[in-house]
């Protein structure tokens, strides 16, 4: 990986200044894209983009755990702007570097100040302004910065702090437990016998890794997930590759199939779960062979896309479970023991390391304490604006991206939607700009941010209470659907009295 391009753009002596019109917390991909849209349509506001790290990336420099991929395709994951040449499934190592290439490209990297930690933001009316208490974690000062707008990059869950559950006997376990978010360099597992706990996509990936190079690996899931198995490649790509034409096009062509092809899937999933069903399962015995436990292992009880059907390339896990390299145990934990783990079933799972693939730590807003003229602020009392801004709250917005179409495609929308109010302020001579209930909306039925039978991965459903809520009609829902929001944000109103101006 090419770390070195990682801290090269930053030049923070370029900045001296600590007032910005608009300041981006953030710089994994959406920060990138919010840098890259201030940027190009809205020149004249000064900005700077505040990241905790030491480097950009985000996500895609937090995690290093063996095999780090993308789970959904790079040319919707990747974005409009910048085209994407290689296969569709991407490691975090060709992620960064695109990222490094969109950071020079567009001329990025002055813009962006490592290792600036925000923990604290305080809305003042009467300046019209937000100021932030920043931690500089190189010199250890504490810094102020005020900024008119606040754009919150900053992911949904806390980097520096994996969700492992507290399993009865942890502490008398004699081998070592690894958290894949916490992954140590220099683990040396080739002679080691491993158990992962979870099958979602990070396990799904460790285990096809790790196969072969560690004594066996057993990936060991209460309940089974759906996976999709195909090769890495993109025919359609592949085809227009050789043509004598730009490669944004190809890049925009290809997405676009993709998308269709997408959008076909959800409304199948939706509209005939069992069909597509079949179809994965099919997918799955085609890899495993027919005496391969399909129903026990890799038929689950939701239906598709309730949660995130994590694509395995050129059906990587399954070929490894096939070769006898690895093996999937489904069954639930009674106890950790010395040597292992014990199940409900009576079994016991001998392991040197036991990596625990149990997901994330939501965090909402980066963990920063938000007060608006001294109010503390909970997000929960909140209803979002497009699930971009928050009632009463005035000039932040969020990005909070697709769980079931790549996350970086409502970056791009609601970036879209963000220059439009910019545009509009001025056009008014606004600089405030609060979401706030219309008379009409005042009794409106309230629903969570994401309902359990829309979306239901674990480490939404253990944080929903700490989420703002959404409404039951426009502009206070939040669909997490990208084939009605592309056409919804565009023509979403910026003028009308769901936004008070100031
Ligand atoms: C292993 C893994 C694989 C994934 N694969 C996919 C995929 O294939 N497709 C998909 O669509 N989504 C995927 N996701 C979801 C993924 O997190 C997002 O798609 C995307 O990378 C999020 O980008 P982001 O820039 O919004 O947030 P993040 O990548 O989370 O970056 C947020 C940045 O903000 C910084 N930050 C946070 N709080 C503060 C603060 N208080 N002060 C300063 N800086 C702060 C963080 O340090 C971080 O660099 C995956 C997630 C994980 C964990």
């Amino acid at each position: 990986m090419d770390t070195a391009v990682a801290s090269e753009p930053t030049r923070t002596g370029a900045h001296s200044s600590k007032h910005f019109d608009v300041l981006v917390i953030g710089a994994g991909i959406s920060g990138i894209d919010a840098a890259y849209h201030l940027k190009t349509y809205l020149p004249q506001r000064s900005f700077c983009v505040l990241e905790s790290k030491d480097g950009f990336g985000g996500t895609w420099k937090t995690h290093t755990y063996p095999g780090i991929r993308s789970d959904s395709d790079l040319y919707t994951f990747g974005y409009s702007w910048k085209p994407w040449l290689g296969a569709p499934i991407a490691t975090a190592p060709e992620i960064l570097r695109y990222l490094t290439e969109s950071i020079q490209e567009q001329g990025l990297g002055d813009y962006i100040r490592y290792r600036h930690k925000v923990h604290a933001a305080s809305w003042s009316s009467a300046e019209q302004r937000w100021q932030l208490l920043v931690d500089n974690l190189e010199t250890g000062e504490q810094l102020t910065f005020t900024t008119g707008f606040l754009w919150m990059c900053q992911g949904y869950y806390d980097h520096d702090n994996p969700y492992t559950p507290e399993w009865p006997g942890m502490d008398r376990y004699q081998g070592r437990i690894v958290h894949p978010q916490l992954w140590p360099q220099d683990l040396d597992y080739s002679d080691m016998e491993v158990l992962v706990i979870g099958s979602g996509a990070t396990a799904a990936t460790i285990v096809p890794a790790m196969a072969g190079k560690c004594k066996h690996i057993t990936m060991l899931q209460r309940s089974p997930t759906y996976f999709f198995p195909r090769p890495n490649i993109d025919e359609l790509a592949e085809m227009l590759r050789p043509l004598d034409i730009p490669d944004a096009w190809t890049h925009e062509i290809v997405r676009q199939k993709i998308l269709k092809d997408q959008e076909e899937l959800v409304r199948r999933s939706a509209e005939e779960p069992e069909g597509v069903k079949e179809e994965l399962l099919a997918a799955a015995r085609e890899f495993l062979g027919e005496d391969f436990d399909i129903d026990r292992h890799f038929t689950p009880r939701y239906r598709p896309w309730q949660q995130r059907v994590a694509v395995i390339p050129d059906g990587d896990l399954f070929t490894g479970l096939r070769e006898g390299l690895a093996s999937v145990v489904t069954d639930e934990i009674d106890t950790f023991t010395e040597k292992g783990i014990l199940l409900k079933s009576g079994e016991e799972l001998e392991a040197d390391l036991i990596i625990t693939a149990t997901g994330f730590k939501l965090l909402v807003l980066g963990g920063i304490a938000f007060d608006v003229d001294g109010k503390t602020v909970d997000f929960a009392d909140t209803v979002t604006w497009h699930g971009i801004m928050f009632t009463g709250v005035p000039n932040l917005a969020w990005v909070f991206g697709y769980f079931r179409a790549s996350w970086t495609l409502r970056a791009d929308l609601i970036a879209d939607i963000l220059v439009r109010m910019f545009r509009h302020m001025d056009s008014i001579g606004a600089s405030v700009v609060t979401p706030q209930l219309r008379p009409e909306d005042k009794d409106m039925h309230l629903r969570p941010w994401i309902e359990a039978d829309n979306f239901n991965p674990g480490y939404l459903q253990r944080s929903m209470h700490l989420m703002p809520h959404q409404g039951d009609r426009e502009p206070w829902l939040f669909t997490q659907d990208y084939w009605y929001e592309k056409e919804a944000f565009p023509a979403a109103a910026v003028d009308d009295d769901s936004l008070h101006y100031s």
